[in-house]
Order: C-alpha cells, then structure tokens, then sequence
C-alpha cells in the first residue's frame, strides 16, 4: 500500500504511522509500551466523547469531549478520521498529525479498523501496522479476561474481531501480539526500514548532484 507518490518537499517530511487490529489484542497495551521506549515518535492524542477512566487525564490519553463538541470538531472538518465504538465517538485530530509530519517527526496513530481505512483513504502514503493475536483462542481469553462481558457480548466482540481481521490485506505489515516488548520491537524495525525508503533520500541526491553540475 506505500503507493509512495512522493513529491520532493514530501520526501522531507516524517512518515504517519497507524497501528490498528481487532478489539482486544493489545493495541493500547503495545501503545503504551511503544511510549516508554521509543521517545523518537510521536503521539497523536485522540477525542473521544468516553468518559476518562481512573488514572486518565484530559489532553494526554485523549481529550475528552461532550457528542456535541464532537461533532462539532467533525463539522468544522478537524478530524483526520472519526469512528464510533461501543457506543462512543473517538477521532483524530488533523492539525496536530500535519504539523508533526511537516516538522520531519513520524507520528503513530492507535485506532480501531474502521478509522484505519478512512486513513487509508486520505493519506495512502501512510504506513498501516495490523496487530494480530497468537491464535483465536488467546483473543477470546482476552475479551474474556477484561472482565465485565457477557457470554453474548464475548460472541459478538469475537465476530466483529474476526471480521477486523478479514482487512488485514489492507496493511502494510502484521505483528503477532504475542509478548508486549517483541511486539514493539517489530514496530521498531518497521519504522526504521520506512525511514530508510530511497525516496526519503531523493531531494538529497537531487541538492547533491546540482551542486557538482
Ligand atoms: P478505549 O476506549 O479502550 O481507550 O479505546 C477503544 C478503541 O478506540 C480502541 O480500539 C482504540 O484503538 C480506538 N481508538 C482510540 N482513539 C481512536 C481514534 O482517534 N480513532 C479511531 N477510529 N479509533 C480510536
């Protein structure tokens, strides 16, 4: 999908990175692993109009938002992507991710499938990450063992989940979220080949060899 059509000013800019899978396999726990260690890439804080949860502050895990502000910002044409889960809207904030590609920086971008596609739509330069469970049996344990879900909802979050799982021919890399740090360090390794693409490196070139003409 890197269909790059890297114009020269766009070759300078940083790569926007999305990491998305199925409900349930780990895509915050990875996230916030990825944070602790990789203080190279940045961050795109999301709205969502959730309520926080304990330990969660407005403007670092997400800004937190009434619907009405929400699709306000939606309105105003300020979300890169938006999609509505379980209930709750959650998008991304557009300036934000400009302005850091444009500074050189790569960003990542944690969402669900369906805002992953929308991305996909606007920006096909980016680079689409799919996270995958170790099996079936290892994601149905952990919709299960986040704790509140009925054998019903287990079902139908499995069914979405397989589903999810289905686009995966939309992306560009897979990882097997099968332990918290090897996950990361496989992003690692994704970002590092994307900023060693040669079309990063062709406005370079081009500089060097009109300075030897
Ligand atoms: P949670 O409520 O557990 O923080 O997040 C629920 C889901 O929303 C997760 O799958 C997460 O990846 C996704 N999500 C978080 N921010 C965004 C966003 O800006 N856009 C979209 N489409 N999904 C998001």
């Amino acid at each position: 999908m890197t269909n790059n059509t890297c114009g020269v000013a766009a070759c300078e800019r940083g790569s926007l990175i999305v990491l998305s899978g199925p409900s349930g396999v780990g895509k915050g726990t990875v996230c916030a692993a990825l944070r602790r260690r990789s203080k190279e890439l940045v961050y795109s804080v999301s709205a969502t109009t959730r309520a926080p949860r304990a330990g969660e502050t407005d403007g670092v895990n997400y800004f937190f938002k009434t619907k009405e502000q929400f699709q306000a910002m939606i309105e105003r044409g300020e979300l890169l992507e938006w999609a509505e889960y379980v209930g709750n809207f959650y998008g991304t904030p557009m300036s934000f991710v400009k302005s850091t590609i444009d500074s050189g920086r790569d960003i990542i971008l944690e969402i669900e499938v369906q805002g992953a596609l929308q991305v996909q739509r606007n920006f096909p330069d980016a680079v689409f990450i799919f996270l995958l469970p170790p099996s079936l049996h290892e994601l149905r344990n952990r919709i299960v063992t986040r704790g509140t879900e009925t054998e019903e909802t287990i079902r139908s979050r499995m069914s979405v989940a397989l589903e999810e799982i289905g686009l995966l021919e939309h992306y560009d890399y897979a990882i097997v979220n099968d332990e918290v740090e090897a996950a990361c360090g496989r992003i690692e390794a994704i970002v590092t080949a994307e900023r060693c693409r040669r079309e990063r490196y062709i406005p370079r070139i081009k500089q060097w060899l009109e300075e030897v003409r």
